[in-house]
C-alpha cells in the first residue's frame, strides 16, 4: 500500500488553506498533464496521483478524514470517477476555467464543438470582362452550399420522429477517457460527437439533417477590381447547424486581361509607339485611357525608347477605398523605326547622320575597355 504523503505530492503544506491547495494543484496539473509530456510515460502517473491528492484535500470533509486517518484513501486511489471515494464532477464546477485553460495550453479548445456549429464558409470564383472589372458590377453568382434539410428541420430524423438524447455521452458529444474527468475528452463514438441519435433516418436527407443546393447570390462588384480579388460576403455560405450562425461566402474576381492595358496594382501600363521625330524633337501624344477617351501626354525632346511617363489618376479606381481615389496610368514608349523608307526620306536620314557624326557606341566600349 502507497504511504505518499498528499500534501507532499500537491506541495503544500499541512497547514495550506483551500485557495493555496487549489493554486497549487492548477500549477502541478498544467506542468504535468500528459498532454504536454507526451514523452514521458511517467507524466500520467504523476498527473493521477495529483489529480487523487487534490480530490481529497480539495474537499474539506474528505481532507479532514485524511488527516484523522489517511490510509482510508489510498484504497481509492485510481478508481477514478464515481468509484467509491471518488468525487463527482460537481464538486469541481470550480475548476471549470481550468479545463479550458488546458484546452488552449495544448492546442486544442473546449470550444471547438460551438465553433463547428457555424457553417462552412464557401468560396466561388466570378469571371468578370475588363470593363466590368473597371466600372465596378452588380452580377449573380451560384454559390453551392448545405443547409438544414426542410423535411426534418436539419435533425436528421424522418418527419414524425425525433433524435433522441445518446446514453453514451449524455447528450455532450464527448466523453472523457479514463483518466479521470480532465481534458481527455474526445468526440464520442456512438453518436459521433453529435449528441443524439437518430432511429429512424430522414429519407430526404438520409439522416444527415443536410442538404446541398445551389443559392443564387448578387454581389456587388466594386469599380476597380483586381484579379484575384476577395469579395466577402457575410452570412451567405452554407447555413448554420442546430441554429448556429451561417458560414460566409467569398468571391474571388476572375479578370480577363486586356491586350493593352496591364495591371499593376491600381495603376495600369500602357506601351505606346513613338515615332523617330517625336521623340527627337519632342511631341505632345494622345494616349488612350483603359475605360476610354484619350488624355494628352507632353513627351520632352530627347525622350528615349522605353522611358516611363505617370499620368496621375488616369489607372483604376481603388476598389478598397470610396472617394473615387484612382491609380496611375503608365505610360512606357516604344520607338518605331520606319519600315521602308521613300528615296526623299532616306537623303534625308543620310544627310542627318552625315551631319552628326557620331559613334553611338563610343561609351559602350569605353565601359568594355574599362573593365
Ligand atoms: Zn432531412
Ligand atoms: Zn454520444
Amino acid at each position: 500500500m502507497e504511504t505518499k504523503d498528499l500534501y507532499k505530492t500537491l506541495g503544500v503544506s499541512k497547514e495550506a488553506s483551500q485557495e493555496e491547495i487549489r493554486r497549487s494543484y492548477r500549477k502541478l496539473a498544467r506542468k504535468h498533464h500528459p498532454d504536454a509530456n507526451r514523452d514521458d510515460p511517467k507524466a500520467e502517473e504523476r498527473f493521477k496521483e495529483i489529480q487523487h491528492a487534490y480530490e481529497i484535500l480539495s474537499n474539506p470533509e474528505k481532507r479532514r478524514e485524511y488527516d484523522v486517518g489517511p490510509r482510508t484513501f489510498f484504497g481509492a486511489q485510481g478508481a477514478g470517477r464515481g468509484g467509491p471515494g471518488g468525487a463527482s464532477p460537481g464538486d469541481y464546477s470550480d475548476l471549470s476555467d481550468l479545463f479550458g485553460g488546458l484546452g488552449d495550453i495544448f492546442g486544442r479548445s473546449t470550444r471547438t464543438r460551438e465553433a463547428s456549429l457555424k457553417g462552412e464558409d464557401v468560396t466561388v470564383a466570378v469571371n468578370l470582362g475588363f470593363k466590368d472589372a473597371l466600372e465596378g458590377v452588380t452580377t449573380r453568382v451560384s454559390v453551392p452550399v448545405e443547409e438544414a434539410c426542410g423535411d426534418c428541420r436539419g435533425t436528421g430524423a424522418a418527419p414524425g420522429t425525433a433524435p433522441r438524447t445518446c446514453p453514451q455521452c449524455g447528450g455532450r458529444g464527448v466523453r472523457s477517457r479514463d483518466q479521470g474527468f480532465f481534458a481527455f475528452s474526445e468526440p464520442c463514438a456512438a453518436c459521433a460527437g453529435e449528441g443524439t441519435i437518430v432511429d429512424k433516418p430522414c429519407p430526404t436527407c438520409a439522416g444527415s439533417g443536410r442538404l446541398r443546393k445551389s443559392r443564387q447570390v448578387t454581389v456587388r462588384i466594386p469599380a476597380g477590381a483586381k484579379n484575384g480579388m476577395k469579395i466577402r460576403v457575410p452570412g451567405r455560405g452554407s447555413g448554420g447547424r442546430r441554429g448556429g450562425p451561417a458560414g460566409d461566402l467569398y468571391v474571388v474576381t476572375r479578370v480577363a486581361e486586356h491586350p493593352v492595358f496591364k495591371r499593376r496594382g491600381d495603376d495600369f501600363v500602357v506601351e505606346v509607339p513613338v515615332s523617330f521625330a517625336e521623340a527627337a524633337l519632342g511631341a505632345e501624344i494622345q494616349v488612350p485611357r483603359p475605360e476610354g477617351g484619350t488624355v494628352k501626354l507632353r513627351l520632352p525632346a530627347g525622350t528615349q525608347d522605353g522611358k516611363q511617363f505617370r499620368v496621375r489618376g488616369a489607372g483604376a479606381p481603388k476598389a478598397r477605398k470610396r472617394g473615387g481615389e484612382r491609380g496611375d496610368l503608365m505610360v512606357q514608349t516604344r520607338l518605331v523605326v520606319p519600315r521602308k523608307l521613300r528615296r526623299r526620306e532616306r537623303e534625308i536620314l543620310e544627310a542627318l547622320a552625315e551631319e552628326r557624326n557620331e559613334d553611338v557606341r563610343e561609351e559602350l566600349f569605353k565601359k568594355v575597355g574599362s573593365s
